[in-house]
């Protein structure tokens, strides 16, 4: 009988983790810049997830959707 028990799979966990130094669009703030994906970047000071954009110049740009408003304002309620 062989032994089969080495049926590891390569867990490989590939973290490309890039860390680029860049002006947060929600915070406008020169801030660290976490790649989470390609092109979608998370500020490092506020949190927030901003997608760059490189047409001649690097610019990033806020993500739609998913965006937190804390809207404390609405607390009016007429009874
Ligand atoms: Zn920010």
């Amino acid at each position: 009988m062989g032994k089969y028990g080495k049926m590891k799979l390569g867990t490989t966990v590939e973290i490309n983790t890039q860390v680029v130094n860049g002006r947060c669009p929600f915070c406008k703030a020169d801030s660290l810049l976490v790649s989470i994906h390609k092109t979608i970047f998370r500020c490092m000071h506020c949190g927030s997830d901003i997608e760059q954009k490189v047409n001649g110049k690097i610019s990033y740009i806020p993500l739609g959707g998913n965006i937190h408003m804390v809207d404390n304002t609405r607390d009016l309620t007429n009874g």
